[in-house]
């Protein structure tokens, strides 16, 4: 049998974080305001909103601490309703709930993308979007901008899983009035844990980054308009989601490793998908025209099973050492909207359920080998196998 490779073992972090780090540990300079400038947590914003394409960025201690800071930033009153895809991690409506806000729910299509039926339907009862790129699934950006910009409605973009993915020649996340990234081990950038957010408004940015703990005049220390804090000192509540220096020197050097680590990433998704797609029982859904992914994993469809051939199947693969998760049957999963009880009363999303029930996930990270590729794209076509018998060529 084939031997299955890790496929949770992350790229080594670039040997160019080992120096920042030595001097980290020399000085004990970890918080990120002690310097009076030039704190690896500044020089990250700016190489990163530089890179991006993004006027500002405020790093913060996850991609659902940048989520919370935006609902805040955007000023929402209490329980103001914030529309988001009901395919998502529970991250996102946990951070709704935890800016007083109510999450909205709207369908998604079996592309991973939001239904814009839905969408629109549900649109005039929100007064805040977030669009959640689920696993670089990148939703409809034009048609989405259109109908909040012709209703005033902000539109957050979470990025978490999508850096490096372009639209239209532009990076997702400077699309939306407020992009969020993140950082976790899982992410195109391994801090362990981290987040950061984007945006061109600086009088939004200047409230967030008071909201992340810049207490007192440290804000005096982000370069950006000073005059977009002085109207809010003391005004705000003070989250504390500052990064530290530690996570900024772990990712800095990893930023110049994005576009290889994009191309790895679409070369080998694209690789397997199109073994997969030899098998008349999956599907895995084409990007739309204007998006270029960037990815680290494979989603696709099984078409034509039951449900108790679904589990054979991941069951079938598991044993062969590759773990797929059935987003909908694996027990207890964060993107399942029906396991998100601490939002008590749960819609009914029928489509986005359907979804769930077939859409399968493999991790696919960028450091793979092409052996390694054909030996996940093998065990999964083996695993088919097994459950469907021997595939019947047409005609037969
Ligand atoms: C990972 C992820 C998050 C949460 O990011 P954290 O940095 O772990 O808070 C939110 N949304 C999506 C789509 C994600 O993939």
């Amino acid at each position: 049998m084939r031997q299955a490779p890790d496929v949770h073992q992350a790229e080594p972090i670039p040997e160019a974080a080992r120096a920042g780090l030595e001097a980290l540990l020399q000085s004990g300079d970890l918080f990120r305001y002690t310097a009076p400038e030039n704190a690896p947590v500044s020089l990250l914003e700016a190489e990163f909103a530089e890179r991006i394409g993004a006027t500002y960025a405020l790093a913060v201690s996850s991609c659902s601490a940048a989520l919370f800071l935006s609902l805040k930033a955007l000023g929402l009153p209490r329980d103001a309703r914030v529309l988001i895809p009901g395919f998502t991690f529970a991250a996102v409506p946990s951070s709704v709930v935890h800016a007083d806000c109510i999450p909205v729910l709207c369908e998604v299509g079996e592309n991973y993308r939001v239904d814009l039926a839905d969408f629109e339907a549900k649109l005039d009862t929100v007064q805040a979007v977030i669009i959640s790129h689920m696993r670089g699934h990148t939703s409809d950006m034009d048609a989405i901008m259109g109908l909040c910009d012709a209703r005033g409605i902000p539109v957050i973009e979470d990025a978490a899983h999508s850096l490096g993915t372009t639209w239209n020649g532009r990076n997702i996340g400077t699309i939306g009035k407020i992009g969020c990234f993140s950082f976790q081990s899982y992410k195109m950038i391994n801090a362990g844990e981290g987040g950061i957010l984007i945006t061109d408004d600086a009088d939004l940015v200047g409230r967030a980054i008071i909201m992340s703990g810049a207490y007192e005049h440290n804000w005096k220390k982000h370069p950006v308009l000073q005059d977009a804090f002085a109207r809010w000192q003391n005004q705000l509540p003070l989250y504390n989601l500052r990064m530290s220096n530690l996570s900024a020197v772990v990712i800095r050097p990893q930023l110049p490793e994005l576009a290889r680590r994009v191309r790895d990433g679409r070369a080998n998704h694209d690789y397997v998908a199109e073994r997969l797609e030899a098998s008349p029982y999956v599907t895995v859904p084409a990007p739309l025209a204007p998006e270029q992914r960037a990815p680290d994993s494979i989603q696709f469809n099984l078409l034509g099973l039951d449900q108790d051939d679904i589990r054979a199947f991941a069951e079938a693969a598991k044993t062969r050492g590759v773990a797929v998760q059935v987003f909908g049957l694996s027990a207890d999963n964060a993107r399942a909207f029906w396991n998100w009880q601490f939002l008590g009363d749960l819609p009914d999303l029928p489509q986005t359920r359907a979804m769930l029930m077939r859409a399968c996930d493999v991790r696919l990270p960028v450091r793979l080998t092409r052996a390694e590729l054909d030996a996940v794209a093998d065990i999964l076509l083996e695993a088919l196998a097994e459950v469907t018998g021997p595939v019947r060529a047409y005609g037969t």
